[in-house]
């Protein structure tokens, strides 16, 4: 759950939205909901078809944003720990006296009694090695997203679009979104099998050929244009269970690569996790 500020302007350039099915996530949602860091999303949604026409979307689920942006939520979870951020971890060590773990910058963090580790299942085993994971957190598929900011509104009067074929998967007017500042910033991701097939270009190649695609949608020229490249965007894991635990290792490893990529499963198994871990204190 990102998001991006640049200059004056702010992109949710990862997840869009979520939904919430189970019952515990419902009820987690509402003391969001209540704490004023979430808000339903009631744009006006639409789908590109193969010929490039738009079809209205009922959404038969409702919409939700974290409010003012998509990490507000995250930010909120985690109000009354002691997080360290902008820290990338590279190494971890499991000692007598608990875990230790390495920054990029050398810096040494522990000893911790239980090591909860939440990051793509690749990065999870760089960080472990050589401790044996869970290979079911392994399969993801990359994502180009465009945050684009524009002078003036679109020639599309759509808050949301997702296209059933070309290079682009979905497109959203991130303003539109309810909290955020007015103007008119859109996000656009490209789809799964275009981002693979370009992973490797630079991001003003990738800029300008989805641009140009954009153009039938959105008649102008965007004043600013920035490209970010997520290689684990989308997992496609399922196992039978939500999350990681090595008790004699101390050691939990939860995240969205257990079951969906979505948010509502990546909460799941970071609840799950945490079951576990109360279970052996
Ligand atoms: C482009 C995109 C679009 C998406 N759209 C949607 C959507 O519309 N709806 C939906 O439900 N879901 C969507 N998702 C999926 C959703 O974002 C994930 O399911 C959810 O964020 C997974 O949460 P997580 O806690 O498992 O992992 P993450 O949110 O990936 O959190 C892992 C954290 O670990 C940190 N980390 C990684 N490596 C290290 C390291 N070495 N050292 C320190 N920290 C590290 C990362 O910075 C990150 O903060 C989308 C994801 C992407 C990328």
């Amino acid at each position: 759950m990102s998001t991006r500020r640049q200059a004056s302007d702010q992109f949710d350039h990862g997840a869009q939205y979520f939904t919430a099915r189970s019952l515990d996530f419902k009820t987690a949602l509402e003391s969001w909901f209540h704490s004023g860091v979430a808000k339903a999303w009631t744009g006006r949604f639409g789908r590109v078809d193969s010929k490039n026409r738009i079809h209205s979307i009922e959404n038969p689920e409702t919409i939700w944003v974290g409010t003012p942006k998509m990490s507000s939520i995250t930010r909120f979870l985690s109000r009354s720990l002691n997080v360290s951020y902008s820290q990338t971890i590279v190494s971890s060590q499991h000692r007598e006296e608990g875990w230790f773990l390495v920054s990029a910058t050398g810096e040494q963090f522990g000893p911790f009694d239980v090591l909860v580790m939440s990051c793509p299942g690749p990065q999870v085993a760089d960080i472990l090695q050589p401790v044996p994971m869970p290979t079911v957190m392994m399969k993801y598929e990359p994502c180009w997203s465009l945050m684009l900011d524009y002078e003036r509104p679109l020639h599309n009067h759509w808050d949301s679009l997702t296209f059933d074929l070309g290079p682009l998967s979905w497109a959203a007017r991130d303003s539109s979104k309810p909290g955020r500042e007015s103007g008119h910033r859109w996000v656009l991701h490209a789809s799964p099998s275009w981002s693979d097939a370009h992973f490797k270009h630079d991001s003003t190649w990738v800029i300008n050929a989805l641009l140009e695609y954009f153009w039938k949608f959105s008649g102008r020229t965007p004043r600013s244009a920035t490209a970010h490249r997520w290689r684990y965007a989308r997992s496609l894991s399922a196992s039978k269970e939500d999350s990681y635990f090595h008790a004699a290792h101390r050691l939990g490893i939860c995240g969205d690569g257990f079951t969906a990529g979505r948010i509502e499963s990546a909460w799941l198994s970071g609840v799950d996790l945490g079951r576990r871990i109360l279970e052996t204190l």
